[in-house]
């Protein structure tokens, strides 16, 4: 592992190219990245990205946003198969028959949904300024897509505002249980509960608090405790124990997504060797598609 490890570093160097990794890779890929984050992180730092390739380890849809906020470099998606499954559960066609149906609506897409998605939406945002951005509107009706979990949660900071939301929801969050959250409490009573906003309403009710990815990781190296139950995908707790060695993490069993371990370093080794598999998308795609992440990325993170 070693080998690989150095060459791709050594490639890094040669090839120009910076290599950008969600929270939620494996711990190698981590730890060869240049910058690691969440999806408004790693957005924002397409677009400060200064070499002439981005090797985006991370899923689909994250990819496709570097290369709309960045057009001119070169993205690199080492494993096209690591897809999004929320992002799948919207297509455009769908979201032009509910905008047919709720005209008076600004649609706000989360930014786990791909390009062409995109391209029908006023405004995207994160989990991190999915808030935010909602404050930010004038309209009264929002269709909110594709996270009814992140919709409901948001929802709850403006009653003022009538929400429509999406059949859709992130498989691993949803999955994270009131049971296994109270199980863990009650084998560390002294952990503080974070959950993700992705989770069902019932876990967010127990929780101590609710953040993002990147909102943990602040919580985390600021809070008095120094014990954290992570209502998350597991990958995190690589990052969280790295950044605080004297703090105690426990991770959701089970709370892993596959597409998200489907990149490996050999698929990071080939990608910066070949310089493929590229991320493409039309001019006209990216032009549309980059009117709402650019506003999301200008409203900024609210946790
Ligand atoms: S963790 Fe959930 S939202 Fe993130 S890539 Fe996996 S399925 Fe999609």
């Amino acid at each position: 592992m070693t080998e690989i490890i150095d060459e791709i570093l050594r490639l890094k160097h040669e090839k120009n190219a910076v290599v950008l990794a969600h929270n939620y890779q494996v711990p190698q890929i981590q730890d060869l990245a240049d910058f690691v984050g969440d999806s408004l992180a790693l957005a924002v730092q397409a677009t400060k990205v200064e070499t002439d390739t981005i090797i985006f380890c991370g899923v689909d849809f994250m990819a496709e946003s570097a290369l709309i906020l960045n057009p001119q470099k070169t993205v690199v998606h080492p494993n096209p198969k690591a897809k999004c499954p929320m992002a799948a559960m919207v297509d455009v066609e769908g979201l032009r028959l509910a905008k047919k149906e709720t005209p008076k609506a600004v649609v706000v897409s989360y930014v786990n949904t791909t390009a062409d998605v995109k391209t029908e939406t006023d405004i995207c945002c994160t989990s991190a300024n999915a808030v935010k951005v909602i404050k930010s509107l004038e309209e009264d009706t929002v269709l909110f897509v594709p996270d009814s979990n992140l919709g409901l949660y948001a929802q709850r900071y403006v009653p003022e505002k009538k929400f429509i939301f999406w059949p859709g929801y992130c498989h691993v969050h949803q999955d994270i249980s009131v049971e296994q959250i109270r199980e863990l409490k009650r084998e560390f009573p002294d952990a503080e509960v974070l959950v993700h906003p992705e989770c069902s309403p019932d876990v967010i009710d127990i929780a101590d608090f609710v953040f993002s990815t990147e909102g943990m990781v602040r919580h985390c190296s600021s809070s008095a405790s120094k014990e954290f139950i992570i209502g998350t995908e597991e990958g995190l707790v690589h990052r969280l124990k790295k950044e605080n060695p004297g703090s105690i993490f426990h991770a959701i069993p089970d709370a892993v997504c596959p597409n998200m371990k489907k990149i490996t370093l050999e698929d990071t080794l080939n990608a910066l060797r070949n310089l493929e598999p590229r991320v493409v998308l039309s001019k006209e795609v990216i032009e549309k598609a980059r009117a709402p992440l650019d506003k999301m990325v200008a409203i900024g993170r609210q946790d």
